[in-house]
């Protein structure tokens, strides 16, 4: 079993979606069944709906998932594995006050030394435990030997001890911290492989700890991603709207071309343009490169625009808001100037618009609008043209141009003559 674990606190960020590309990819290829995760247990951070809106966005990017199941459903099973853990004493019970050890870490801080727990409740005699009335934490211990971790994409990575710590796996108030769900949940998961964001490194020796200490001998693969990187090689934030899988949909990029753009960057695919299913058969985990990926948006550009090639015309009309295949077609020439259903629906609207005419040319466009309206009919351009240079008396510049813009609404753009095909069924509703 694979799993996206996402949390539900903000708009899916294309780093996730990624994650969830290559989750699906490899439960596909091993024929293993994918399952999503909702981390919803940090309550203050959980935006109502977004639960929702990811698995939305997995829909419609056709990431397949056998379950969904949400982490705060899961608290009595932490709870029960931490009762365990003190039982067998992996665990211990900790009473040093949040204060007290913010103290401890600014001392550390003070001191240029990495902040590590002094122990002091470890070894408590139980009377001193089972009398006092103070709230307390339940921290694991500390594990005795070099954790080493073999990722897919980062290689061998060891932690020591020290590294780890004694560290908090329940709240004083009994809630599980973030690693222990996710390690307990995991398990109860049958995990066989986790795919996620190398910002998660550090939690990985934590977690192995966790299931170590309750005795769970199942071996979990990892495979860490690398972070992707803005065109100023920061990390991709919010403030980078095209981190925000929501906001390259709204601006007209194609699922499948984020998809390929997203598979793509930092990895050695047989080929530029590509579908998830092709993925399925080549993608291999260990291509993907240690170092991050620079997002490149003129790029996504380019392959949205293949892909967009790659549509039926009828599909394409859609995309642009219309239900003919001629707009589709039509929609096909403009590729050349616009990348992204956003900018191509703009081109096709600007066809059907009140048309602004400059100044220089809105004589000579009331005298043809007048000639077209009430022209016949003419499969060919040549018979329209002709027609409609004779009847207005217009010639060279003075008729292309308001030609152009009557027909088109823009001053460049495709050549009208091969473009007619497509807008003459439509003349009456362009030039109202
Ligand atoms: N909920 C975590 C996140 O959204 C993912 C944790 C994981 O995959 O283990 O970053």
């Amino acid at each position: 079993m694979l799993r996206f674990a996402p949390s539900p606190t903000g708009d899916m960020h294309i780093g996730n979606l990624r994650v969830a590309l290559f989750n699906y990819i490899v439960s596909k290829q091993r024929k293993e069944d994918l399952l999503v995760r909702i981390e919803d247990t940090d309550k203050e951070r959980n935006i109502e709906g977004k639960d929702q809106e990811i698995l939305e966005i997995l829909g419609l990017f056709g990431i397949e998932y056998s379950q969904v199941i949400y982490q705060s459903q899961n608290h009595r099973f932490h709870s029960a594995m931490a009762l365990q853990l003190l039982h067998d004493k992996k665990a211990f019970s900790c009473f040093c006050s949040p204060q007290w050890l913010e103290k401890k870490r600014e001392e550390s801080k003070e001191n240029k030394i990495a902040y590590r727990y002094d122990n002091a409740c470890e070894n408590l005699p139980a009377e001193l435990v089972i009398d006092n009335m103070n709230p307390f934490t339940i921290r694991i211990k500390k594990p005795d030997e070099t954790i080493v971790i073999q990722d897919y994409i980062k290689g061998k990575v060891s932690f020591e001890p020290d590294e780890v710590d004694s560290f908090i796996i329940m709240r004083q108030e009994k809630t599980p911290t973030y690693n222990f769900a996710c390690a307990v949940d995991d398990m109860l998961g049958d995990i066989s492989l986790v795919i996620r964001g190398e910002d998660h490194m550090s939690n990985t020796p934590k977690q192995i700890l966790i299931r170590n200490s309750l005795g769970y001998s199942k071996n979990i693969e990892y495979a860490h991603l690398p972070i992707i990187l803005n065109d100023e090689g920061k990390k991709m934030s919010k403030r980078d709207d095209a981190s925000s899988v929501k906001w390259l949909l709204e601006e007209g990029y194609l699922p499948s071309a984020i998809s390929n753009y997203l598979i793509l960057i930092g990895n050695k695919p047989p080929k530029e343009i590509f579908d998830i299913k092709e993925a399925v058969e080549w993608f291999r985990l260990e291509n993907i490169s240690k170092s991050p990926a620079r997002f490149d948006i003129d790029k996504l550009k380019f392959i949205n625009r293949e892909h967009l090639k790659n549509l039926d015309s009828k599909e394409l009309s859609r995309y642009v808001g219309f239900a003919d295949t001629e707009i589709g077609e039509l929609a096909k020439v403009y590729l050349e100037e616009a990348g992204t259903t956003k900018e191509l629906r703009a081109k096709i609207q600007a066809i059907f618009a009140q048309k602004a005419i400059p100044q220089e040319f809105e004589e000579q466009a009331k005298v043809m609008a007048g000639t077209i309206k009430n022209a016949p009919f003419f499969e060919e351009y040549e018979g329209f043209k002709n027609y409609i240079m004779k009847e207005s008396g217009l010639k060279g510049k003075n008729f292309f141009k308001p030609l152009r813009l009557l027909l088109t609404g823009a001053e460049h753009g495709p050549d009208v003559a091969e473009i007619y095909k497509y807008l003459k069924n439509y003349i009456g509703e362009i030039i109202k």
